[in-house]
């Protein structure tokens, strides 16, 4: 898990969308205050991927940085779910979902199947689902929002305390290790640590960023530029399991500095 940074376009498409959304957040609240159920058009939240599939999340899911793009459709996940609400264990809660979010761009995300559906592995469920815990009580209406504690992190939020890289570093042998409970939530919801795929792409991705530290220090002007311009790219988020490459990063930022 890389920040998202997410930039609204200013474009018309856009504006259509943001405003097809806030009715369709209205019309939601008319029902709910009615004793109504909530409806969900996934029609509409789905058109998400097509302003920040490229943009933003570079083709890959927002939460295991596995490239969707090219291989899966890729879900529109709700951070905070829209209809239903369980534990860390899937246990279910009374909570009726934050439907006001199900349209708000600032609670979507693009993931991949694994991480958005659940699915058993082993003894151990794998995947978000209807999951959320959160440290305390969950929210129950907008106004409560920002006290809530979420234990899972949204790799789009601008808040400083929900950088990923502050919950999750990586080990040699691919797997990551969770700094802060926020980081072991994670790990342990998303199966980051048991998806055999995801830990030996990540173990792939660590070497290749050992190589392009060592090519920083290479004598060859060619080399040196080419190793420079892979770490530009994957500061920039835009490469598959880059939370493996971080090191390579600030061994640039490091020669950048002296
Ligand atoms: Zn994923």
């Amino acid at each position: 898990m890389r920040k998202i940074k997410i930039q609204p376009p200013d474009s018309l498409a856009w504006q259509r969308w943001d405003k097809k959304c806030q009715k369709a957040t209205q019309k939601n609240w008319a029902k709910v205050n009615r004793g109504e159920q909530p409806e969900f058009d996934g029609n509409l939240y789905k058109k998400y991927k097509d302003f920040f599939m490229d943009a933003a999340f570079h083709g890959k899911c927002g939460y295991c940085e596995c490239p969707v793009k090219d291989f899966q459709h890729g879900d529109v996940e709700h951070f905070r779910p829209k209809a239903q609400v369980t534990k860390e264990k899937d246990e279910p809660i009374d909570h009726p979902g934050y439907h006001w979010l199900a349209y708000d761009w600032q609670n979507l995300l693009i993931s991949c199947q694994k991480c958005n559906q659940i699915s058993q592995r082993g003894k151990q469920k794998i995947g978000k689902g209807c999951r959320f815990p959160v440290l305390g009580i969950h929210a129950q209406t907008p106004e409560t929002i920002a006290q809530e504690k979420p234990l899972l992190i949204n790799p789009t939020s601008d808040l400083p305390e929900d950088l990923p890289s502050k919950h999750l570093a990586i080990n040699a042998d691919g797997t990551l290790q969770g700094l802060t409970d926020r980081g072991k939530t994670c790990i342990q919801v998303f199966g980051l640590n048991i998806r055999e795929q995801l830990v030996s792409q990540r173990k792939i991705a660590y070497r290749e960023s050992l190589l392009l530290q060592a090519a920083l220090k290479s004598n060859s002007p060619e080399e040196r530029d080419r190793a420079i311009q892979e770490i530009i790219a994957i500061k920039k988020g835009k490469e598959p399991y880059s939370i493996a490459q971080i090191e390579a990063v600030r061994a640039l930022k490091a020669l950048s500095k002296s």
